[in-house]
């Protein structure tokens, strides 16, 4: 296990931060956590008496895109990425489904890829990694939908039939985003090449399953498992808190979908994120709220340890993975 001590990440962030002219300080993660974190398929974290773990589906680094980011330069998204230990030119794409075990049943939030080929080689590995993890994919009682985007829910259907993976499961889903993505016309928006097709997918998918249930607002879905809403990514993104004892875990789906270090730049507009500037507000609240709450947080798109906590640093905030 590796420890990075917040002394050593801010020592280390002062002096790369001043050489690159950056107004503020970046955390940093070393490299040989990086590498280290690239062949463990789970993490498991203990939330009172809840079992959680994150699970990955696939890792995938991608040529860094021009306009990743709307309102930031490419010279400023490279100097993060070297600032974190990872080679500039890649944007490393990560997938990670957390399960939870709340007393005897099992919850998966949200389903992965199911490997769908818009995601590219390498995902798709949720069985592999629930297995590794000593979870069974039968035990699965009840799947929580932060919101439906493929890489969230192609999980549970099958990639040629349509059929479903988990058909004896509840799977629950804010009505926000069945709403929009089965609104008329929401077919033929233009909304970025891994989102061609979704619409009609959900359309002849989820939106008539039988064993689907919608919520609105931020009920208690399970024992001990309340809905944090989080729009911008999406319309309709939910995030997933959970509350053991005096203890909370905050499953933040997409609230930042660039990794590393976007905590470090909470302002950043990402291209992936269909209303950009909302996402930046619900980003600022969410973690505003993991620093007074301290919460443990993990996201999906997040490297390995994809879990932590956050402290504020001036307009800045400093996060430091756990596990
Ligand atoms: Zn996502």
């Amino acid at each position: 296990m590796f420890e990075i001590s917040r002394r050593d990440m801010i020592l280390g962030a002062a002096g790369s931060y001043a050489a690159f002219g950056l107004d503020k300080p970046i955390a940093f993660v070393g490299t040989a956590l990086a590498q280290q974190s690239t062949t463990q398929l789970f993490r498991k974290y203990k939330v009172g008496d809840i079992e959680i773990f994150s699970l990955v589906d696939g890792m995938r680094d991608v040529p860094l895109p021009e306009g990743v980011v709307r309102n930031v330069g490419l010279e400023q998204v490279k100097t993060v990425l070297r600032t974190a230990g990872r080679p500039d030119s890649q944007w490393p794409r990560r997938y990670i489904v957390m399960a939870v075990k709340l007393r005897d049943q099992l919850v998966l939030i949200d389903s992965g890829t199911g490997g769908h080929t818009v995601y590219g080689a390498g995902t798709g590995r949720l069985f592999e990694s629930m297995a590794a993890a000593g979870l069974d994919p039968k035990a699965v009682k009840t799947i929580l939908i932060s919101h439906l985007h493929g890489d969230h829910i192609y999980g549970l259907m099958n990639n040629e039939t349509n059929a479903q993976v988990f058909p004896d499961v509840e799977v629950v889903i804010p009505a926000a985003e069945m709403n929009w993505w089965t609104r008329p016309g929401v077919e033929t928006l233009d909304l970025g090449p891994t989102r061609k097709g979704l619409a009609r997918r959900i359309q002849t998918t989820l939106a008539t399953w039988k064993n689907v249930r919608l919520f609105e607002g931020e009920p208690e879905l399970l024992p001990g498992v309340r809905v944090v809403q989080a729009p911008g990514h999406s319309p309709g993104m939910v995030t997933h808190l959970l509350s053991s004892g005096d203890k909370q875990f905050l499953i933040s789906a997409d609230v930042v979908n660039f990794a590393p270090q976007i905590h470090a730049n909470p302002e950043w507009q990402l291209a992936i994120d269909q209303d950009p500037q909302m996402a930046v507000e619900t980003r600022k609240k969410i973690f505003d709220r993991a620093v007074a709450d301290k919460l443990t947080i993990s996201g999906t798109h997040w490297l390995m340890p994809n879990a932590g906590t956050f402290t504020r640093d001036g307009n800045s905030y400093v996060f430091v993975a756990e596990g």
